[in-house]
């Protein structure tokens, strides 16, 4: 069943109303693909499933986001701990001008984690899920600033995955890199989605064909569609 859903999500920015009444529930274990045109919606939705809206003035939000059936929207959810469990990925990879190292330990000293060896620990199994271990285990002081876009994009999804999320949203995660990254980060999610639940903004229909399992297609607001991508995109 599901680990994340929206109910009646109706999203505005003042007077203009972004999102119509999304129904969308995500499965753990898959990859669901959020398409469509620019500016129908899918960044704004993916970005209320973690409360990152609620950094920009003027958003009014009615409905819910149920996560392991929890409102997120409930009085006293405490942002940090939400964000960990529901981590995001950003479409320009956006490490700190730090080291490998302290960009994905950050979150959880931010936790308040202190022991080395735990930390250590961490950093090293985040580094290996997110398939950029043996380009940087050497190089752990280095800037991650220093390391090509699409390494600094798996640094990235690194740090997200230290703090042990269930849910990982992705905002165009491929599209600034160049193929060859593209294709590595495409593959790293495919691993991913055996241990986690990944939704992904993506315009590629390409790539939504290659990894996502189900696809929600959004047009001005609105779902227009949501099923299994197989069978989508079968259709003539
Ligand atoms: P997409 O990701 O599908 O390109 P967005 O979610 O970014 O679409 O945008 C959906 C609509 O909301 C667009 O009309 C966009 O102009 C508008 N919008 C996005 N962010 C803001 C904002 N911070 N303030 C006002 N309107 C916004
Ligand atoms: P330096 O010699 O500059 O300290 P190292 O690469 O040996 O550089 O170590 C850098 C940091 O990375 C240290 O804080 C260390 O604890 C940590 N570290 C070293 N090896 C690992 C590992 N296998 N997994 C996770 N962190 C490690």
């Amino acid at each position: 069943s599901a680990i994340i859903e929206s109910q009646n999500l109706n999203l505005f920015y003042g007077d203009f109303q972004a999102l119509y009444d999304i129904n969308l529930a995500f499965e753990p274990n898959e990859i669901t693909a959020l398409i469509g045109p620019s500016g129908c919606g899918k960044s704004t939705f993916l970005r209320s499933l973690n409360r990152m809206n609620d950094l920009i003035d003027g958003v009014k939000i009615q409905g819910k986001i149920l996560f392991q059936g929890n409102d997120i929207y409930a009085p006293h959810v405490d942002l940090v701990e939400l964000r960990s469990q529901i981590g995001m990925v950003f479409q320009q990879p956006n490490p700190f001008p730090f080291s490998v190292y302290d960009n994905v330990s950050f979150g959880l000293k931010l936790a308040g984690i202190k022991d080395k060896a735990q930390i250590d620990a961490a950093v090293e199994r985040s580094l290996k899920q997110a398939a950029i271990w043996d380009e940087v285990k050497d190089k752990l002081h280095q800037n991650a600033l220093s390391f090509s876009g699409g390494q600094q994009q798996r640094i990235c999804i690194a740090r997200v995955l230290a703090v042990s999320p269930e849910v990982i949203l992705m905002d165009e995660p491929t599209s600034a890199l160049d193929p060859i990254s593209s294709a590595k980060v495409e593959e790293t999610m495919l691993e991913l989605k055996e241990q986690y639940t990944i939704i992904t903004v993506t315009h590629n229909l390409a790539q939504a064909g290659r990894i996502s399992d189900r696809t929600a297609f959004f047009n001005a607001g609105k779902i227009v569609e949501f099923d299994k991508t197989k069978k989508m995109f079968l259709k003539p």
